[in-house]
């Protein structure tokens, strides 16, 4: 393999269930995650540095300054953003970095990572996804209406992505995200120096 880490860039509806998909590809599998800032409040359970670091409007704009984010976002009137350092040091390591991310945030990534996996999870319906947000309780009425609204522009970018992975069943879409994960290390061009060492190896055998 080839060794500089990559990007995974996971996007998909808010309450497509996203989240819990990676939170279980980490736990499963290993996969280093970045941990995102925003200016957003805290959810009930959420801790600051695990989930998010969250910060004030003003403390992000400084990051924002100081080239702290690989890309950042306003999603339905919050800040959000991949701090750099994090990423940075886990590519040179060697490992993949999985961020879960909103759409403008994906496009950002893939513009100054053209080889960044990108992967679009999403609820089996629209039906699904307005029951899930409901279902969730986390969010009043009106937020669940501006992220079903944002979903709409959202599908359009859909495109932009390589990957769909329908969230019907968790388990089966957290395998299905990790074999395209898989798939893609395995690409011919993803393993170029593997294969001229082989080839050395094997012209001086
Ligand atoms: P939530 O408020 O539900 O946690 O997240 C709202 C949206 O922001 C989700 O689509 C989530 O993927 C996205 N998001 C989380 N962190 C980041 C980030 O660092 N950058 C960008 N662009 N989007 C993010």
């Amino acid at each position: 393999m080839d060794k500089k880490g990559k990007l995974i860039v996971i996007s998909g509806f808010s309450g497509a269930g996203k989240g819990t998909v990676v939170k279980k590809l980490v736990e499963e599998y290993g996969y280093s995650l970045s941990v995102s800032a925003t200016t957003r409040e805290p959810r009930k359970g959420e801790v600051d540095g695990k989930d998010y670091y969250f910060k004030t409007v003003d403390e992000f704009r400084n990051l924002i300054d100081y080239n702290g984010f690989i890309e950042w976002a306003q999603y339905v009137d919050n800040y959000y953003g991949t701090p750099r350092k994090f990423v940075e040091q886990e590519m040179e390591a060697g490992r993949d970095v999985i961020l879960e991310i909103e759409v403008q945030g994906a496009m950002n990534v893939k513009r100054q990572y053209p080889d960044a996996l990108l992967i679009f999870v999403t609820a089996p319906s629209a039906q699904a996804l307005r029951e899930r947000l409901i279902g969730r309780g986390t969010e009043p009425q009106e937020v669940i209406d501006k992220r079903m609204k944002r979903a709409k522009e959202e599908a359009e970018d859909i495109k932009e992505y390589e990957y769909i992975a329908i969230n019907d069943d968790l388990d089966e879409c957290v395998h299905t995200v990790h074999s395209i994960i898989l798939g893609r290390q395995c690409l011919r061009e993803n393993n170029l120096s593997f294969i001229e060492n082989m080839k050395e190896e094997l012209n001086s055998n």
